[in-house]
């Protein structure tokens, strides 16, 4: 089944051209994008994965990660297939480099999906797993199906998308987490197969132009994106560009897809890279991956109180009031809270949707 696409054009040369990446693949008829799920029909893109879905589980919100957007709540997270980058370590690569369209097994349309999420008690969608930028017609109507629920939508994404299918796309998300997978040109092109200035470009857009919440994950990988010069030159242009006040996440790598030979990222280096951010000025900094509850904590940027005391996706101790307020000075800890805190905890539940 084809879905309609509207980011694309002819070429002179006959073939047609999507605008949905910077890749700006140009395809004859009957050829796919990189991507695999976009690809030309009667001379017009069409997206192969709409209502197709690889699964769909419910989350912790805090495994997007989001740690200051309803802390505690829970996500019904889905995915489709394929992906516009071609990150060697790809640690999700049996559904974003999936070119067979039977591991989307499962279905849902945006309605079933709205109403799974309510009926689960879910505060959150999150289209995630491979990147929503390839699913975007698909993202789109399921994040409208739940705001007319009052459920919200959360991106999971590596940022590099086109402005103006960006500027529709984020106009229906209520949060974001955008992977900036390193922090240079070098890294990117040849180990994820994109450019550096483009998501860097998305991070501002979003910061500058809109009302998203979102918070920045970086996956520290040995030797390829974990030296002090890289981690110094990305936290200060993330401090200068973007403020202090984006989270920024550091993940550890394990050995995967095309990058077996690198050995796991150690606790050190996650919290080596913290320090750094936090030296430049960040004011949350995580380590994720791994039992640190000093480094996944949220401590008050004014009093240094500890407001939320996590451990990997359990939260512990609360001292914010309903509106996010610290308890012992008042200041306004950056993000999206609604009252007490959720009580989710680290669950991960699969579940059926499809009728
Ligand atoms: S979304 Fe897919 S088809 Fe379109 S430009 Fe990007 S990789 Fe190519």
């Amino acid at each position: 089944m084809y879905h309609s696409t509207k980011y694309w054009h002819k070429l002179d040369d006959g073939r047609v051209q999507c605008d949905v990446c910077p890749r700006a693949c140009k395809m004859h008829d009957g050829q796919r994008g990189l991507c695999f799920v976009r690809g030309v029909e009667e001379g017009e893109v069409k997206l192969y994965t709409y209502g197709r879905s690889s699964g769909f589980c419910v989350d912790p919100i805090e495994k997007k990660p989001l740690n200051h957007f309803l802390p505690g709540t829970s996500v019904l997270s889905f995915g489709t297939a394929g992906c516009n980058l071609a990150c060697k370590f790809c640690q999700n690569w049996d559904m974003s480099k999936s070119r067979e369209m039977d591991t989307l097994a499962d279905s849902a349309n945006p309605e079933q999906l709205a109403s799974s999420a309510q009926r689960l008690g879910c505060a959150s969608v999150a289209y995630t797993y491979n990147d929503p930028v390839v699913f975007m017609e698909y993202a789109i109507d399921v994040a409208d199906a739940c705001r007319e629920r009052g459920v919200r939508s959360v991106a999971v994404t590596a940022g590099y998308m086109c402005p103006p299918p960006r500027a529709e796309f984020y106009n229906h998300m209520d949060a974001a987490n955008v992977d900036l997978k390193g922090f240079t040109e070098r890294f990117y092109r040849k180990i994820c197969g994109a450019e550096l200035g483009a998501v860097l470009e998305t991070l501002e857009y979003l910061r500058h132009e809109t009302k998203v919440w979102f918070e920045i994950t970086t996956l520290l990988i040995p030797d390829e994106n974990d030296s002090n010069s890289e981690l110094e030159e990305m936290t200060r242009w993330i401090a200068d560009k973007l403020g202090p006040d984006v989270p920024l996440h550091f993940t550890a790598f394990h050995p995967d897809w095309k990058m077996m030979d690198k050995q796991r990222t150690p606790p050190a280096t996650l919290t080596r890279a913290r320090e750094i951010a936090l030296k430049n000025g960040l004011h949350y900094v995580y380590t994720g991956n791994v039992h640190d509850p000093a480094g996944s904590s949220t401590y008050c940027a004014s009093c240094g109180t500890r407001l939320i005391e996590r451990d990997w996706y359990e939260l512990g101790e609360w001292r914010l009031d309903g509106q996010g307020r610290c308890l012992q000075c008042a200041a306004q800890l950056p993000g999206v809270f609604n009252g007490a805190p959720g009580t989710w905890g680290a669950r991960r539940l699969p579940v059926r949707i499809a009728v």
